[in-house]
């Protein structure tokens, strides 16, 4: 086993890349340093695969580095992305605050607390030099207080995070949650990019969750499935241009679910949401941006290495929407399509067996005994068999006569653009991965359709998913579904929304 003993600078970070199929296990044997945001306890072992991952230390660390990995390196001092990010924070922080006394003000007799840091650099030092990129968060910042000083409104920041694919939106994002949650801050994650499934759902959902510290994992991040209950909605496919109708759709309902969330408490409120999104950013998915800012009421905007996304946004967004440019890290990977798949894989995984459950895996087929028992107690699925005529299937459909031009002229068409279909039980559904849809009662029965242009399924578009799971078999002899879920008990509704994905239990490796 190849051990590695590197001495990290302070402002500096060691990146590492690690195969699906092999673990590497990394431990602070001196200082302080963090993984997306979160500390590494010192002398605390961590395992990764299928990982690449950046471990940043502010002020210098002594890591040793245990298994084989497929770069290992050593950036020089301040040559990472990471200052801008802390700048970012502080924006975000800074608004928070406003927000929290605002609220205080609002109470009678409430006195208004101001946050500690606690990222261990202090509170003066946290506003970095400004570079390029961050003198136009801080131009930005004095326009917004302007711009919102008279409103006196009590909420934190809305941000979205945007840029192309393999820019860092998501790393931007874990690592931002992660400074708000060791500040105290609970704001809300929410996570528009169904490719790869980083908020507790799987890969062809989008969701919400409250960022939770105790449950953060290192190797997951504060945002990487640790909520209970993420609010998620189905879109079925991991590319939002697949079906843009539906897309725009569950991220309208995803926005409505969270402003009633935020609304109802104050905490979540003040501390806003973080909103990552794909990296659809051109033609229709420029627009598309547009709608996710429109529905969320977004006020800060993150670009990420996209100039002219930047000055497109710029251009297209309300002045008291902030606006900034961040520049990409070097150390950000470009992911290959294979690479994508089996990460993927890897997430569908992780949904029903358990947080770093592919690691656990790599340890037991190579018989070695695993640090990760101790830790992180495995999720153990449940197997559902259900006759067929207990099971409702669905599927969403773009609506036919979306095609006006086949249509008389002067004439528009009245079907709904987006049209739930029941979906006949076969064979071909083994291997599909479904949305379980909560259902009202009285929505349980097919109801009849408001017209002949709506199906009786219709709800199912605004409904969230209650969980997911995955047909493992089909009986057509017996008429029996077989299903895994996540965890044993009964399904919370037998009405399931299917899309284009797919999961064998063997692929994962
Ligand atoms: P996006 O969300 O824009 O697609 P990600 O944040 O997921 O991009 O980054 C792409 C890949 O690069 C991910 O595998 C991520 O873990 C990796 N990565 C990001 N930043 C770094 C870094 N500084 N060092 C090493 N790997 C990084």
């Amino acid at each position: 086993m190849t051990t590695q003993t590197l001495v990290l600078q302070g402002e500096s970070e060691l990146r590492l890349e690690v195969d699906f199929d092999k673990i590497v296990v990394v431990t602070v044997k001196e200082g302080i340093a963090e993984v997306l945001g979160l500390e590494l306890a010192q002398g605390k072992e961590y395992a990764f695969a299928g990982a690449k991952v950046a471990i940043y230390t502010w002020f210098g660390a002594r890591v040793e580095v245990v298994g084989e990995t497929t770069s290992c390196y050593a950036t020089g001092r301040g040559e990472t992305t990471q200052h801008a990010t802390l700048n970012a924070h502080s924006y975000l922080e800074t608004r928070r605050d406003e927000a929290a006394r605002k609220v205080s003000e609002s109470i009678a007799g409430a006195s208004y607390k101001a946050c500690e840091t606690g990222l261990g650099i202090a509170k003066g030092e946290t506003a970095m030099p400004a570079d390029e990129s961050t003198s136009a968060l801080s131009g930005v910042c004095a326009e917004y207080s302007k711009a919102c000083a008279p409103t006196s409104e009590c909420r934190g920041p809305r941000v979205l995070v945007c840029g192309p694919t393999d820019s860092g939106k998501s790393t931007l994002c874990a690592t931002l949650c992660a400074y708000a949650a060791r500040l105290g801050r609970e704001p809300v994650f929410v996570d528009l990019d169904p490719g790869l499934g980083d908020c507790g759902a799987p890969p062809g959902a989008i969701a919400a969750c409250r960022v939770d510290r105790d449950r953060a994992t290192v190797q997951e991040g504060v945002v990487g499935g640790v909520d209970d209950a993420p609010l998620a909605f189905w879109v079925g496919s991991t590319e939002p241009q697949e079906n843009s109708a539906l897309y725009d759709h569950v991220v309208e309902q995803l926005a409505k679910a969270c402003a009633e969330r935020l609304h109802a408490d104050r905490t979540l409120d003040v501390s806003g949401l973080i909103i990552n999104s794909s990296g659809w950013v051109d033609g229709d998915g420029f627009q598309s941006l547009l709608r996710i800012a429109s529905a969320f009421s977004v006020d800060c905007v993150l670009v990420l290495a996209h100039d002219r996304l930047f000055a497109d946004l710029r251009a297209a967004l309300p002045r008291t929407v902030a606006v900034a440019k961040l520049a990409r890290s070097g150390g950000v990977v470009q992911r290959e399509p294979a690479h994508r798949r089996r990460a993927r894989n890897k997430k569908v995984h992780e949904y029903f067996y358990g947080p770093q459950s592919h690691v656990r895996g790599i340890y037991k087929n190579a018989d070695k005994e695993t640090i990760l028992e101790k830790v992180l107690p495995p999720l153990a699925p449940a197997t559902h068999e259900l006759p067929f005529k207990k099971v409702k299937v669905y599927q969403v459909m773009a609506g036919a006569a979306r095609d006006d031009a086949m249509l008389p002229v002067g004439q528009a068409s009245l079907l709904e653009p987006l049209q739930v279909v029941a979906v006949p039980i076969s064979a071909a559904l083994v291997h599909t991965v479904m949305a379980v849809c909560h259902v009202d009662e009285d929505e349980g029965e097919e109801a009849p359709a408001a017209s002949s242009t709506t199906s009786p399924h219709q709800h199912l578009l605004n409904r969230a998913a209650a969980g997911f799971v995955v047909v493992t078999n089909v009986s057509m002899d017996a008429q029996t579904l077989t299903l895994l879920a996540p965890c044993s008990g009964g399904l919370p509704s037998c009405h399931l929304l299917m899309g284009k994905l797919e999961w064998m239990e063997s692929s994962y490796t």
